[in-house]
């Protein structure tokens, strides 16, 4: 790369990935960011200050990756070892570089945030995993002894994948259960392929079961297995199992045909994408030249905006109740929904549905709102502005809530706590661990703290696995 670290002493400007032009990525749904070159990976690593005690980045990761060490190697050009060490902390390094939301983790306390910009970390993290990926390297485990316990690990998204990626590594035997057909949970349903090429989780499979994990793919717990049978079977059993509680707005109209959820709508585009035939709970919406309307200001509601961008859309306007620094989500994806032709309307709140002679969804009945004084949480809350109502016309449109604790029925009668919102009971009273009032059940990610990130769940799911670890090596030398 030839930067040598004196002409860095000007704090030169943050390079990263670079993305493919808005008009060309519109047309499909390939990955908007291309790999970062392997002179960028050199100038981004040269760029990095190696700030040692005061490395705030790794604090900010919630999995505390290693960060100025992986980055001191990609500047020595030692990627093997680069890549060894992101796996020393993390289950999925390139799928965290391409999704976690950067700028308010690790890049949010790179002390060159305001100086030319945080070094790229994200992106040097994918650049690692896939350049040692591609070369043939596989994160193997070596030599494991195996050990007598068996674990079941139900759902395979990033906390199930964290909890037995952890357990296969100290040689216990783990079986994991989805319902869905392929791992990954919300990286593979949930995540459109423009964020996440859906082959890295294909990969990612593979890697895992050279590994020892067994997975049991279509296989829901409760309709197709019996929870107490895992429950009795094994010696531990960890629940990923996400949230899936969809969050109706309470608006008159809202099942009106036309009006559709965002998790389906995403789920039923990607399996297209993925080329699994459609199926009647993830019925495929037909996009093409109609106008689009989604409610909501998060990270889901991007995704759908965008994914109704490439469907085909006439037009996609978000519609979201406060103002766009109170916007929940990660701005980068803020920035690629704009650029891509969203159009936002700030400030408004939905107040009805409106309908068509066909009795089909027309028009989205708005008000604006104004930011009021903070309430006791230091939120300021919208009220709504006497006189301001208009009309969005939309022929489809996407709620776009967020999610809350699905009903779960099978757990019960098995001594597992839930809350007052239906997620899981963890560690007692202080939630400092992943164990449920059931000793033989841990959980963790979304199920536990509802909906959060990729990142967070896996965490909790490798805790759970350490936990789990502990628990075995008690019992055997007691
Ligand atoms: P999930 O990923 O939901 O996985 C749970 C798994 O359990 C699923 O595969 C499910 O099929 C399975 N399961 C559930 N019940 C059963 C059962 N009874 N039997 C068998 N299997 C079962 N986070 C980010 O960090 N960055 C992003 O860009 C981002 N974008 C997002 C976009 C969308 C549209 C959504 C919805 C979420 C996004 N998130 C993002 C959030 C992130 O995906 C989740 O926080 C994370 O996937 C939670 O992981 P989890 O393992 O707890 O649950
Ligand atoms: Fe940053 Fe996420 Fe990687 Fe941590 S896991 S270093 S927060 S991209």
């Amino acid at each position: 790369h030839g930067i040598r670290r004196q002409e860095m002493l000007n704090k030169p400007p943050r390079i990263g990935a670079k993305k493919v032009d808005a008009e060309q990525r519109k047309q499909h749904f390939d990955e908007i960011y291309r790999p970062l070159a392997k002179c960028d990976a050199g100038y981004e690593s040269e760029r990095c200050l190696s700030c040692a005690q005061k490395a705030w980045c790794n604090w900010t990761c919630p999995l505390h990756n290693a960060i100025p060490d992986f980055i001191r190697l990609v500047n020595e050009g030692k990627i093997i070892e680069a890549a060894e060490l992101c796996h020393q902390s993390s289950s999925l390094p390139e799928i965290c570089g391409r999704v976690c939301p950067q700028d308010r983790l690790c890049e949010g306390a790179c002390t060159l945030k305001n100086e030319g910009g945080s070094v790229a970390i994200g992106n040097l993290e994918r650049y690692i995993t896939d350049t040692a990926l591609a070369t043939g390297w596989r994160p193997t485990i070596g030599e494991v002894v195996p050990r007598k316990e068996r674990v079941a690990v139900i759902g395979a998204g990033p906390a199930g994948l964290g909890c037995a990626d952890i357990l296969a590594r100290a040689g216990v035997q783990v079986d994991v259960f989805d319902r869905h057909p392929e791992i990954g949970g919300l990286l593979t349903f949930g995540i459109p392929p423009f964020k996440l090429d859906k082959n890295i989780l294909a990969v990612r499979r593979e890697i895992f079961s050279e590994m020892g994990i067994r997975f049991h793919l279509n296989q829901e717990v409760g309709r197709d297995i019996a929870f107490n049978e895992l429950v009795d079977i094994y010696d531990a059993v960890f629940l990923g199992v996400g949230t899936y509680g969809l969050m109706a707005a309470g608006l008159e109209g809202e099942t009106l045909p036309g009006v559709i959820q965002a998790l389906p709508f995403l789920i039923a585009s990607t399996r297209e994408v993925m080329g699994l035939e459609e199926v009647a709970e993830y019925p495929l919406t037909e996009i093409k030249g109609k106008r689009v309307v989604v409610l909501g200001g998060g990270d889901t509601a991007m995704d759908c905006l965008r994914t109704a961008i490439r469907r085909g859309a006439a037009s996609v306007t978000c519609a979201y109740r406060r103002d766009e620094q109170s916007m929940p989500g990660s701005k980068k994806e803020v920035g690629n929904a704009r650029e891509e032709g969203v159009e936002f309307q700030f400030n408004v709140q939905p107040r009805v549905i409106q309908s068509n002679r066909k009795g089909q969804v027309s028009a989205i009945g708005l008000i604006r709102t104004e930011m009021g004084e903070p309430g006791p949480d230091g939120r300021r809350r919208p009220q709504p502005v006497a006189g301001s109502e208009f009309e969005l016309p939309a022929d489809v449109l996407i709620m776009a809530f967020g999610f809350q604790a699905h009903d779960m029925p099978w757990l019960r009668g098995n001594g597992i706590a839930l809350d007052r919102w239906g997620q899981i009971c963890t560690g007692g009273k202080d939630r400092g661990t992943t164990q449920t009032s059931n000793d033989k059940v841990f959980a963790g990610g979304d199920a536990v703290h509802g909906a959060d990130l990729v990142v967070t769940a896996m965490v909790a799911g490798r805790q759970a696995a350490q936990e789990m670890l502990t628990l075995f090596k008690r019992k055997e030398e007691a």
